[in-house]
């Protein structure tokens, strides 16, 4: 892959950061001037992934969530958020629509299902105890002028 550009950050494991990582996922695709529905999308997607690192990989604990965001030739956008947190056991059912580990927290099973949805690829990697990786791509749409 062809990295036209790159940016790389962490930061902990707190509730707060989700906005935050909207706003520096946002602020660094401006380069490539997404239409509004791709910056939403995109924006949502890494919401639902860092808002899984926080409740789900480190629960009450704290830890740091690493956040890659490339642009990419072909004005593909490559996203990689990743945690050292408690890992899943097993990633093919964690990403069936309506499973949860957390439905006592109201959690509603659906954060990968908009990822895969909002996105054009998803993967996530995981590993019990170890921590889960989950990378995103999609490719903006091309430009007039
Ligand atoms: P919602 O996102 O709708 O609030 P949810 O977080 O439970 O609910 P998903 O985001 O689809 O739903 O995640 C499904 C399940 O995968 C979670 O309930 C959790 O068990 C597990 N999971 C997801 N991300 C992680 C992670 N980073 N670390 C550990 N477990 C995770
Ligand atoms: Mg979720």
């Amino acid at each position: 892959m062809e990295v036209i550009n790159e940016i790389k950050f962490t930061m902990p494991s707190l509730s707060v950061n989700e906005s935050a990582a909207r706003a520096v996922v946002s602020s660094f695709l401006i380069q490539a001037d997404p239409t509004v529905e791709e910056l939403s999308d995109i924006r949502t997607a890494v919401s639902e992934a860092v808002t899984n690192a926080v409740v789900h990989a480190y629960r009450n604990a704290k830890g740091n969530i690493e956040l890659v965001v490339k642009l990419l030739a072909g004005r593909e956008v490559y996203i990689r958020i990743k945690d050292k947190g408690c890992g899943i056991e097993d990633v093919e059912q964690a990403m069936q629509p309506l499973f949860t580990t957390a439905p006592e927290e109201e959690r509603s099973g659906l954060g990968f299902s908009v990822m895969s949805s909002f996105m054009d690829k998803l993967s996530v990697k995981s590993s019990s105890g170890k921590g889960t990786t989950v990378t995103m791509r999609k490719r903006l749409a091309k430009h007039e002028n």
